[in-house]
C-alpha cells in the first residue's frame, strides 16, 4: 500500500538530468559561454537525439514523434549534419578528443542503415575520437533490422540499450507495447 501511495506521486523523470524543476530560460549568449569554459584537451561527450517512432507507447515521456515520411527524416539528418559543424565551429580549437557519442531519442535507428552511417562519418570527419572511446545507442528491438546493426557496428558503436520496459504480455497491451519474446 505505501508503494502505491509512492508510485502516484509526480515526480520529475528520472531519465533527465538535471530534471525539469531545474530547467531554467537561457540567454542568447548561454550557449556559446558554456563552450567556452570546455579547456585546452578537456574530453568532449557528445548526444544526438532522433525524435522520430514507428508508433508511441503509451507511457513515454520521450521527446518523439511519430513518422514515417522518408523526407521528414532526410531533412533532420541534414540539420543534424549542420549542427554538428556549428558546434564545431563554436568550441574551442584546443578541446579533446570525443570519449562518448551517445544517440538516443525517439528511436535512433529510423534513421535507417545509411544515414546513421553517415552522420557518425560527419562526426569523426569533425571532432577527434578517442581510441576505444564508448559509442552508445537506443534501440528498439521490434524495428531493429540486420543492415542497422551492421552500420552500427561498422561504425564503431560498443554499447547498446535494447528497449523491453517489460516481458509480461499483459503488461505490453496495457503499455502499448507488444513485443513478444520472438
Ligand atoms: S519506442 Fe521508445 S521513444 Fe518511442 S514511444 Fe516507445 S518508449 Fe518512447
Amino acid at each position: 500500500m505505501d508503494l502505491a501511495a509512492y508510485a502516484t506521486a509526480n515526480l520529475p523523470r528520472y531519465t533527465s538530468y538535471p530534471t525539469a524543476p531545474h530547467f531554467v530560460p537561457l540567454a542568447a549568449d548561454d550557449h556559446a559561454r558554456a563552450l567556452g569554459r570546455i579547456g585546452a584537451g578537456d574530453a568532449l561527450s557528445l548526444y544526438m537525439h532522433v525524435p522520430f517512432c514507428h508508433a508511441l507507447c503509451w507511457y513515454c515521456g520521450c521527446h518523439t514523434t511519430v513518422t514515417r515520411s522518408d523526407e521528414r527524416i532526410e531533412r533532420y539528418a541534414l540539420a543534424l549534419l549542420a549542427e554538428a559543424k556549428l558546434l564545431h565551429a563554436a568550441l574551442p580549437a584546443a578541446h579533446g578528443p570525443v570519449t562518448q557519442l551517445a544517440l538516443g531519442g525517439g528511436t535512433p535507428s529510423a534513421l535507417g542503415a545509411q544515414r546513421l552511417a553517415g552522420v557518425v562519418r560527419h562526426l569523426k570527419r569533425l571532432f577527434p575520437f578517442a581510441p576505444g572511446a564508448e559509442l552508445s545507442v537506443e534501440l528498439d528491438p521490434r524495428t531493429l533490422t540486420q543492415d542497422v546493426v551492421d552500420a552500427l557496428a561498422e561504425a564503431g558503436f560498443n554499447r547498446a540499450s535494447l528497449g523491453l520496459q517489460d516481458a509480461n504480455p499483459e503488461v505490453q497491451e496495457k503499455m502499448g507495447r507488444i513485443q513478444p519474446v520472438e
